[in-house]
């Protein structure tokens, strides 16, 4: 059965109505490369455009069918076979270029799944780089059976769903595919007495620490990749990639921004008023900062090079003292006395902004 509508093929494949065949097998190799489900996961689309060009080479790269279609615009019904082995096809065309790349779950050496683990670290130990100890707990190769699944000692047969090939084909309108087998999972042998401790799986779950090293000024959210230490894969024993994903706990004091630290420091109304030096934090300890006379709520202070290490080497960002100006709530009979004498002997003159915001009142109103 042919499908319909038909696409024009020599147009699928981007060609000329007078290509020659090698000409059209170049073009379906670059394209089935390219929209090869494999490389373009979870994307319909590639799917879609991978089917639609081994359709067109179905037909234009056989000298028959493509004289046919030539002629008639289609192939005729008869011709059109039930179902095209895509998997086959793409063998045949892409022969050595396989190597480490094949099609629907055909993977030549599948590895396993990865693994995700999420690694805590305080903002300190971001600023000086810090050595941890992950666990990690992992699917590996059972090291009473080696991997195999089989009881010591105990033969294996070829496996009954795939006739020992480690594949299955399936159909999928008009196309043959191919997955790996789910019976024997790929290996193509079942185990005759299945392995006691991995109950023939060829996998145990194990726990595993590894020391890692976070350079200084690792940042939220950056993933570290450790090669092989993620799940074995049952067909190959190949493990898949552990990645560390860094998350950088909250800061009493400090948030980060880039390289630079932002921290607030209160001081009250007389220390504002008169200056003085105040206390700051900094990640390596207090330090002492001179603030000016004067200093109104906001004012923002610089300790250079206090920041984050910057990633990479390039020296630091800066730390950034934002001053809260704090207003007494409660007041002793004394200091409201005082309080109240300070407000009798100010005048405008000493407050610059009210001076200006009176002014400015007055032009509006009066
Ligand atoms: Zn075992
Ligand atoms: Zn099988």
């Amino acid at each position: 059965m042919a499908p319909a509508p038909q696409r024009d093929y020599y147009e699928v494949l981007g060609v000329a109505r007078e290509a020659s065949a090698d000409e059209l097998k170049a073009a379906y190799r670059k394209l089935a490369m390219q929209h090869h489900p494999d490389r373009n996961p979870g994307d319909p689309d590639a799917e879609r455009r991978f089917k639609e060009v081994s359709e067109a080479y179905h037909v234009l790269g056989d000298v028959e069918r493509r004289a046919q279609y030539d002629r008639f615009g289609r192939v005729q019904p008869g011709q059109m076979p039930d179902f095209i082995d895509v998997t086959d096809m793409f063998d045949s065309v892409l022969g050595d270029l396989l190597s480490n790349f094949a099609p629907f779950g055909r993977s030549r050496k599948p590895v396993g799944r990865d693994l995700r683990v999420d690694v805590e670290l305080t903002l300190v130990e971001a600023a000086k780089g810090v050595e941890k100890t992950v666990e990690v707990e992992r699917q590996c190769a059972c090291d009473k059976c080696g991997g195999r699944g089989a009881e010591p000692g105990s033969a294996s047969d070829p496996c009954p769903a795939c006739n020992g090939k480690g594949e299955v084909k399936y159909q999928q309108g008009i196309f043959k595919l191919a997955r790996a087998c789910a019976r024997c999972e790929g290996r193509g042998v079942v185990p005759r007495t299945p392995c006691a401790k991995c109950s023939g799986v060829g996998l145990v779950k194990k726990g595993e620490r590894l020391v890692v090293t976070f350079p200084a000024g690792v940042e939220d959210g950056t993933v570290r990749q450790v090669r092989g230490y993620g799940d074995a894969s049952r067909m190959t024993g190949a493990a898949g990639d552990l990645e560390l994903v860094v998350k950088i706990l909250p800061h009493p004091l400090f948030t980060r921004e880039g390289a630079d630290l932002l921290c607030s420091v209160p001081v009250s109304f007389p220390q504002a008023a008169l200056g003085g030096m105040i206390e700051v934090p900094t990640l390596e300890g207090r330090v002492k900062m001179r603030l000016p006379p004067g200093t109104q709520p906001g004012h923002q202070l610089k300790l250079r090079s206090k920041g984050m290490p910057r990633f990479g080497g390039y020296g630091a960002g800066d730390q950034i003292v934002t001053i809260q100006v704090e207003v007494p709530t409660e007041l002793s009979e004394t200091q409201r006395a005082l309080v109240q004498k300070l407000a009798e002997s100010m005048n405008e003159e000493v407050h610059p902004q009210r001076k200006t915001f009176l002014e400015k009142l007055r032009h509006l109103f009066d």
